[in-house]
């Protein structure tokens, strides 16, 4: 069979999709890198330690199917009910779940319902998390983009209502908040007020709230429609073991547990997960300083010329002055230093910075000082 016929063995849908690109792992030696959101600090000695020790003889069984301890442990965190909560593999997988529980797909028929009910609308302001395009189309629900202000705002729930763009009846509404990849905070007031004017299900993406002032729990706690998706990947430096996890009511939660698949969370990322929560002060430490070296980096690329997006989150949204953001990341990485870029033209003329700890994020600035000097090769 020839290699094009083989491909007509995959789904249309598969074939025509563009899939997710994420950041590059290189394995140079020195890099710094600062280009995936990656938390600088390693888990806590507790949690590494109870891993370890969890590398026996119990590889051999199932994990728990539904992280029954963990969620307990959660539970006991948000105040809400155990039955409140999914585990995933990464939020990322949850997202993907909530497509599936949520919206339709516009292609294939299902006669037994009728066409005016079916809703295949999943909506996200722009720029956000990447993700949720690409999850649309892999379920063939339909993608719906609307433009966040110039400063990365929402644009008002008035301007919303009346605007052609945005469909108050979407299936679901993903909010990325903070907004990845601008770092911006919104205050629950505004998100309390965009989960009210939406119909369908609000999905409120909290992968940073832990460098933010605020969060939303309590609107997944009060709301019909809200669920609040939160991950131990990057506060929690735990990206290695993918474990992330949705809050909300129950009526919605059950329905991601019915089509998940039935050990969802591997084993050793349970373990770490609980251990994590019974060492959370190691871990707000970490916050404070991630937090105090992200201002203070801030300050110094302003002083140096760089446009700062104000963030509520571990990295910087820069505009660089001098070269285009794509030279300074070729700069940047001349130097050994690795951050991220994107070629979506909205955000084409920014680079994103994850905070490091303090060595990385001097190296940061002494390569900055010597491309802006134009003492860099190639600079
Ligand atoms: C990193 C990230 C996620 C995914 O986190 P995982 O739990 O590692 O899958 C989800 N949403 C946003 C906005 C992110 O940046």
């Amino acid at each position: 069979m020839s290699h094009s016929k083989q491909e007509l063995l995959v789904r249309s849908l598969v074939r025509k999709i563009t899939p997710y690109v994420p950041g590059e792992q290189p394995k140079i030696k020195d890099l710094v890198k600062l280009n995936t959101n990656e938390n600088p600090y390693p888990p806590s000695p507790a949690v590494l330690e109870k891993v370890k020790a969890a590398v026996d003889g119990r590889f051999r069984l199932y994990p728990n199917p539904t992280a029954e301890p963990l969620r307990v442990k959660l539970a006991a965190l948000h105040r809400c009910k155990p039955e409140q909560i999914i585990v995933g593999n990464g939020s990322d997988e949850l997202l993907a779940l909530a497509i599936r529980a949520f919206v339709d797909p516009t292609t294939g028929r299902d006669h037994t319902v009728q066409s005016w009910e079916r809703r295949t609308t999943v909506q996200f302001f722009t720029p956000s998390y990447s993700l949720y395009p690409v999850l649309a189309g892999i379920h063939g629900s339909r993608p719906g983009g609307f433009p966040l202000e110039a400063d990365f705002d929402f644009p008002g729930t008035k301007a919303l209502k009346k605007s052609r763009g945005w469909d108050c009846h979407a299936a679901l509404t993903f909010i990325t908040t903070p907004n990845a990849p601008s770092g911006k905070g919104y205050t629950t007031n505004q998100l309390k007020e965009i989960c009210l004017l939406m119909r369908g299900v609000v999905v409120l993406d909290e992968a940073y709230v832990d460098f933010s002032k605020q969060n939303a729990m309590s609107l997944a706690l009060k709301c019909p429609n809200v669920l609040v998706a939160r991950t131990f990947s990057k506060a929690y430096s735990l990206c290695f073991q993918r474990v992330g996890y949705m809050v909300g009511p129950e009526p919605l939660i059950s329905a991601l547990h019915k089509i998940r698949d039935s050990y969802n969370v591997n084993g050793l990322g349970q373990i770490a997960a609980e251990a994590t929560l019974d060492d959370l002060g190691y871990y707000r430490n970490n916050f404070a300083r991630i937090i105090k070296t992200r201002d203070s980096l801030s300050a110094e690329l302003s002083k140096l010329g760089f446009q700062v997006t104000e963030s509520q989150t571990n990295f910087l949204l820069v505009h660089p002055p001098g070269h285009t953001a794509e030279e300074w990341l070729g700069l940047l990485r001349a130097q050994k230093i690795l951050v991220r870029w994107f070629s979506d033209p909205t955000i084409s003329h920014y680079l994103r910075i994850t905070i490091g700890n303090e060595e990385e994020t001097e190296k940061l600035l002494r390569a900055v000082r010597l491309i802006l000097g134009g003492k860099a090769p190639g600079g």
